[in-house]
């Protein structure tokens, strides 16, 4: 077995977003129509036919959330729940077995208190970032969906998304899609980030941080934002992000339109046309990896649009941001049931 990543081997305050070889993960096995025991391993590798249609016909889901350190030592889980409830979804869409959700959040407990030691100190700005993937192992030729699955969920080390605080990032939109209507944009699926590489590529190249993709049918409304969730806020200071059975259905963004309801922003889910986009005086990316990050500025056939500022964030993006990580790292009381206490 390769060597593990031991606490020592950190600068926390330094982290980046990349992968380490933590000592455990969970696992468990899909097999004649049930769920094993599962539990922890050490070992890394996954094992697997080479003729599964994981790898062939990707028949693949997987999940992201984070772990976050309290400034009392505790330990905090964001709404496990919903990754749950959104991991069964993607595996209904792609005849996967649904995993329950009080052993997936048993689970995620597990594996966190497992590798207790490489959850970030709390002001460090990094947390352990948590990775539930779920795949068919066994082997079929023709396509159709394997019998036979893991579910494996492994955690790692990772620094805040912006290291200097909330620096807007320049986007732009693309002639590339994601995901079609009535395609899997609504799973979170391998094969919307396989059809994402190409464009997400030329945009960094470009001098872009990610794409702005638009609808799939006539490529004028807002989508998403590489892998976030967009949103802006009107000049009237109403929070507005886009309506789409394409995009998928972000937890930060659940969230975020529960906080704004309280905020007086009137939050609300509409198409936004790509033509209306000067009517915003903010923009913002949402997602786990993202949190809540400024959208500098759009640049939509070949004319840059600026929000708020190309180097400071918004007012009310701010706000949003303070109050979310707020909760998440439990400084601030948020509803009922959206922070799970490890109990450490
Ligand atoms: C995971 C993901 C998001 C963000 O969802 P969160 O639940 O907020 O992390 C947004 N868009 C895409 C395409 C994603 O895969």
């Amino acid at each position: 077995m390769q060597e593990k990543a031991k606490p020592s081997d950190f600068d926390w305050e330094n982290l980046g977003f990349s992968y380490h070889d933590l000592p455990y993960r969970y696992r468990v096995t899909y097999e004649n129509g049930e769920w094993g025991e599962g539990g922890l391993t050490e070992d890394s590798n996954l094992v697997m036919s080479e003729a599964t249609p994981s790898l062939h016909y990707g028949q693949q889901i997987f999940e992201g959330m984070k772990a976050y350190r309290r400034k009392d030592g505790g330990i905090n889980l964001f709404r496990p729940d919903e990754n749950s409830k959104r991991m069964n979804r993607s595996a209904s869409r792609l005849l996967m077995p649904a995993f329950p959700t009080d052993r997936f959040i048993e689970a995620v407990k597990k594996v966190v208190l497992a590798n207790e030691e490489f959850v970030p100190p709390y002001g460090s700005g990094a947390t352990l970032y948590i990775r539930p993937l779920m795949i068919a192992v066994d082997s079929v030729v023709g396509v159709q969906p394997g019998k036979k699955y893991i579910l494996n969920i492994y955690v790692t080390p990772v620094g805040p998304y912006f290291k200097g605080g909330l620096i807007p990032t320049a986007f732009v939109t693309s002639l590339y899609d994601r995901a079609a209507h009535g395609g899997t944009g609504q799973s979170k699926v391998g094969g919307n980030y396989a059809a994402s590489l190409y464009p997400g590529q030329k945009a960094h190249s470009d001098g872009y941080s990610d794409v702005v993709y638009l609808d799939p049918t006539e490529h004028e409304y807002i989508e998403e934002l590489g892998s976030a969730n967009f949103f802006g806020i009107t000049k009237m200071g109403q929070l507005l992000t886009p309506k789409s059975p394409s995009i998928l259905p972000s937890i930060t963004k659940l969230s975020v339109l529960t906080l704004a309801e309280k905020m007086g922003l009137k939050p609300a889910q509409v198409q936004i046309s790509i033509n209306d986009i000067d009517e915003f005086s903010e923009a913002g990316a949402m997602g786990t990896a993202a949190v809540i990050s400024p959208v500098g500025s759009i640049t939509h056939n070949g004319e840059k649009h600026v929000f708020y500022s190309e180097t400071e964030p918004g007012p009310v993006t701010l706000k949003l941001y303070n109050q979310l990580t707020g909760i998440q790292f439990g400084d601030v009381e948020g509803p009922d049931g959206w922070v799970v206490d490890l109990g450490k």
